[in-house]
């Protein structure tokens, strides 16, 4: 179930790089009302024309996204076909991806505290839903407000919108599945289907990521490495903020049912105090 969207309502601007079989831009959309024309920005991700087999698991992703609805899922507006070209149509989110931001701002532990927050309470919603999305990661969390590191105000906090799912595990392949070590859950590499706990293990990798600043787990290891760091049911490196990174430890469980419900990921969130040392690791890296 998705909307349709006219391939010459479409406007093509410049190219942001490229996905899991998918070639990222940024562009326009033009709605027409009442004689008036109106354009919104989009972000488009085209399918590769070598991977347009995947078009019913692409698209299935656009109909996930525009069949639930909250503050931190990011909008999906249609698809577009044109010729062997499958298209899919979202909301265009200023600030990008998190993990790039990330790597190139610094920020508060509050504020990552922030976005950790935002990103549990959409694990409750979905998993209120029974849903699973099976592909969170920092990459796939697009900032939509920077928010101003240094501030108490909510007015000045970041604004996290959790993008689409992609091309479905099954159709991507045991390399690229590895490839998603440490953020895919180990039980689903064996089956490559999604489990509702699944979601789980990715929030808590996510997590890693958020408070390492963007930093790529496990970079190093090629995908033999990878498959036996799940083999040897290996860790991440210890966060430094002890109660944080017992929670990640939690969520990273191996054994998928003692991992946490998302309630109680929410109040092990609400109820971290950061601690002192935040004031000399932000000191001298925030300019005045
Ligand atoms: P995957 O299915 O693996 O997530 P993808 O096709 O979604 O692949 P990404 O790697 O997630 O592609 O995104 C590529 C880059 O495009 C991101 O790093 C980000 O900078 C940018 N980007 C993606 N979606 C948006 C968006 N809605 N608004 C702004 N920038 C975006
Ligand atoms: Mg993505």
């Amino acid at each position: 179930q998705f909307h349709m969207i006219k391939h010459e309502d479409l406007i093509w601007k410049e190219s942001l790089g490229q996905g899991s079989f998918t070639q990222i831009y940024r562009g326009g959309k033009v709605d027409r009302q009442d004689g008036e024309t109106h354009t919104t920005d989009v972000l488009l991700k085209v399918l590769d024309v070598e991977h347009k087999n995947s078009w019913e698991s692409f698209f299935e992703a656009a109909s996930f996204m525009s069949q639930i609805s909250h503050t931190h899922l990011l909008m999906v507006y249609g698809v577009s076909v044109h010729k062997s070209k499958n298209i899919m149509v979202q909301e265009f989110v200023k600030y990008g991806a998190l993990d790039l931001y990330l790597k190139r701002s610094s920020v508060s532990l509050s504020w990552k505290l922030d976005v950790a927050k935002q990103l549990a309470c959409t694990l409750n919603f979905l998993e209120e839903k029974n849903i699973v999305h099976g592909n969170i990661c920092a990459k796939n969390l697009l900032l939509a407000r920077g928010g101003d590191p240094n501030s108490e105000n909510s007015e000045n906090s970041p604004f996290i919108k959790l993008s689409d799912p992609g091309i479905s595990m099954a159709m991507l392949g045991k390399e690229v599945v590895l490839d998603r070590i440490p953020w895919v859950a180990p039980e689903v590499l064996e089956k490559l289907e999604l489990g509702q706990q699944c979601d789980k293990w990715s929030f808590g990798t996510t997590l890693w990521e958020i408070f390492n600043g963007g930093e790529i787990p496990l970079q190093r290891l090629d995908p033999k490495q990878k498959q036996r760091f799940y083999d040897q049911r290996s860790q991440l490196p210890c966060l430094e903020w002890a109660e944080l990174a017992d929670l990640i430890s939690q969520c990273m469980q191996y054994q998928a049912e003692l991992r946490p419900s998302s309630r109680s990921i929410i109040r092990h969130l609400n109820g971290l105090i950061t601690p002192d040392y935040e004031v000399l690791h932000a000191s001298g890296s925030v300019p005045e």
